[in-house]
Order: structure tokens, then C-alpha cells, then sequence
């Protein structure tokens, strides 16, 4: 009875995962108590923290030189970590602002550091970004941060900008795991979890190991990345449940042939529903530029209140929910992050055929 779930996140996890946590949920293997009762400082814990680890770095393809965190406050927290782990003795940073994720990261940073924008987009820009030689240059600057893809308005990065004066910082919280890309030109990466990495409640850091040791002194202990890796990411009680979830979600990823294997599946699974919404443009509008588009946050608004709401009720009578789209923009948005089966697309898009049909 499970239903299809578009949530933009907490998003859907793979039914073989929540199976597996559901059978060894009373009872962890030779433990004779759940993962939520055990000591996190444990052997059968640190097993799993470290096959979590492992997991991330064979996924991801990651060399030694980069850490891999799981740090408390979701990816909002790495919003301020970034400025007070990487300016050093340096005062700029610089942002690339292409829509509403960007912006809060960059509100944070601004009590730590002198913020340049590099793109000044208006809000009303949010449907295409600039190529990265029209950026403004900064070359003193400690790092330049972008979002990878804007979960709100469904706008992802097509390219990695070009940064080879600057050290390179990626919030990459709702396409990680989505496709291969190339870990060594980045500095630092995060990613809140509840979207491709398992439940709400850590933030995924990778890190470069030359970026870490210079945090600001007013640095909270919990977020000093230095301390964190000195840790295994247990300077305090990490959320060993979450973790535990998070490793078997990575787990099922690399049964399914791992991130190259998704990124097909992830390609198609968009492109069906993107040709849905452009074969009927009067009832389903998208108003992102083509080369941008997302292909984890796919949205659409209808041309009125009135079939939006058929949409929505109807959609739902077939299984398919949480299709409506964040408060800020409306209409409807539907994730297809990695656990969304290709099943669940194909549903919705026959639906979407059989709705245009019929008004
Ligand atoms: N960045 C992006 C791109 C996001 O989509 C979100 C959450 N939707 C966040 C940051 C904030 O994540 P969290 O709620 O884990 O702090």
C-alpha cells in the first residue's frame, strides 16, 4: 500500500532498505537490542558507522585526502560551518545566488564574512543560470559557494564553475548520489541527508584534508571539522539511528550498480516527465530554462486554482503524493530522487496524459 511519494524531502527511501531496518529493527544481528540502544562508542555500531564511511568513499570515488563527516543541524548548519571552518585569515567569500537555497546559505555567511554575490540574479531570475564567465571574478576570496541544485524553483548546475584561484564549496543536499561528477575539483561538499543519503537528522560533509585546522575561535566545538575528524564524527552522541539508515541506503545504492548506474535511471526517469509537460505546454508549464532543468525537483504549475486541486486530488486517488510545490512558488513539484521508482514516473505520467485528455 505504500504510495509514490514526490516529497521534495524527507523524501521516499527504497523499500528494500525500510524491509531491512523493519527486520532487524527489534533486534540488531548478535546485539539482542535495536541500533537505537546500543552504545555509539560500540563495536557493532562503529562497524556500521565505518561501512557508512566506506560506502561514501566507494560511491563517490573519493581519494584520502578528503574527509567524510556525518555532522548534526542538516545541511542549514553547514551554512554557517562553511564560513567559520574555511575563511582562515581571510574576510571575502563569494555566492553564487541562482534561487532560494543559495540565499539562506549566503544570509548565514554574512555574519562571519564579507559575502560578494557573483550572480545577481533577482528572484524572478530563478529559471536559468548564468554561464560561469559572466560571474563576477574574485580571486581573493576564501572559497566560492554554489548550489548544485535548487530543490524550490528545480534549477540544477550543468556544469562545475570554473574556480582555480578560489577553493570550491558545493551544497550539493538534493542531487548527491544522483550522478558521477568530480570530487577533486571541489574543497568541500555537504549534503543534508533526508533526500538520496536516508532520514532527516545529519549533514554529509566531505572535506578536503588542507581545508580543515583553521576554524574561526568561536567556532562551536561540534561543528570544528578539525575535531569532528579527530572524532569519527562522534564528538558528541551522533543520531546513530539515522546513520544506521543512511549506511543501508548507501548500501542498496551500490547493489544497484552505484551512482553511474542511477545516473541513467535518474536521466530517464526525467526526461519522461519533462516530455510529458512539454507535449501539453498550455496545461503544464515549466518555466526553467531547458539546459537547467532538475532532474531530482521536476516543476510545473496548471493555469488555475481549479485544476490544480482536481490535480492534486486526483493524482493522490492513484497513489501518487505530495506532488504539491513548495509554499514560496506553488504549483507542483515532483522529486525523483533515487529511491523514486522508474514504476512511479511512468505511473505519473500516464496520469498526467490521461488528466490532459480529459480537460
Ligand atoms: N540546501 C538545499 C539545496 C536544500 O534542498 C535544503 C532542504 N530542503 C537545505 C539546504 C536545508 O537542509 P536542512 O533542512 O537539512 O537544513
Amino acid at each position: 500500500m505504500r504510495a509514490y511519494n514526490f516529497s521534495a524531502g524527507p523524501a521516499m527511501l527504497p523499500t528494500a532498505v525500510m524491509e531491512q531496518a523493519q527486520a532487524e529493527f527489534l533486534e540488531y544481528p548478535n546485539e539482542y537490542a535495536s541500533v537505537m540502544e546500543i552504545s555509539h562508542r560500540g563495536d557493532a555500531f562503529l562497524s556500521i558507522l565505518s561501512a557508512a564511511e566506506s560506502d561514501v568513499r566507494e560511491l563517490l570515488q573519493l581519494p584520502n585526502n578528503y574527509h567524510v563527516l556525518f555532522l548534526p543541524g542538516g545541511a542549514s548548519a553547514q551554512f554557517f560551518a562553511v564560513p567559520m571552518n574555511l575563511c582562515g585569515k581571510q574576510t571575502k567569500v563569494a555566492y553564487a545566488n541562482t534561487g532560494l537555497w543559495s540565499q539562506k546559505a549566503m544570509q548565514e555567511a554574512k555574519r562571519y564574512a564579507d559575502v560578494v554575490e557573483v550572480t545577481q540574479l533577482q528572484e524572478t531570475d530563478y529559471v536559468s543560470i548564468p554561464a560561469s564567465h559572466t560571474w563576477t571574478q574574485v580571486n581573493d576570496a576564501a572559497y566560492l559557494h554554489y548550489t548544485d541544485n535548487e530543490t524550490v524553483s528545480g534549477i540544477e548546475f550543468n556544469f562545475i564553475p570554473q574556480a582555480s584561484h578560489v577553493t570550491l564549496v558545493s551544497d550539493m543536499s538534493s542531487n548527491i548520489f544522483s550522478r558521477v561528477f568530480d570530487v577533486t575539483q571541489f574543497g568541500l561538499i555537504y549534503a543534508g541527508a533526508q533526500k538520496n543519503s536516508g532520514p532527516a537528522g545529519f549533514a554529509l560533509v566531505i572535506v578536503r584534508d588542507d581545508l580543515i585546522g583553521q576554524a574561526l575561535k568561536i567556532t562551536p566545538s561540534l561543528f570544528d571539522y578539525a575535531l569532528q575528524v579527530k572524532a569519527h564524527s562522534s564528538l558528541n552522541t551522533p543520531p546513530t539511528y539515522n546513520i544506521y539508515l543512511a549506511a543501508l541506503c548507501f548500501r542498496w545504492l551500490k547493489q544497484q550498480g552505484g551512482v553511474a548506474a542511477i545516473e541513467k535511471i535518474n536521466a530517464r526517469k526525467a526526461q519522461k516527465l519533462y516530455a510529458v509537460i512539454d507535449r501539453y505546454p498550455e496545461l503544464y508549464r515549466n518555466r526553467i530554462d531547458v539546459s537547467c532543468r532538475s532532474r531530482m525537483n521536476v516543476t510545473f504549475a496548471l493555469p488555475n486554482d481549479t485544476l490544480h486541486a482536481r490535480f492534486l486530488q486526483q493524482s493522490a486517488a492513484l497513489g501518487l503524493i505530495n506532488l504539491e510545490g513548495h509554499r514560496t512558488y506553488g504549483g507542483m513539484r515532483a522529486s525523483l530522487y533515487n529511491a523514486m521508482p522508474e514504476a512511479g514516473v511512468d505511473l505519473l505520467v500516464s496520469f498526467m496524459k490521461d488528466f490532459a485528455s480529459a480537460v
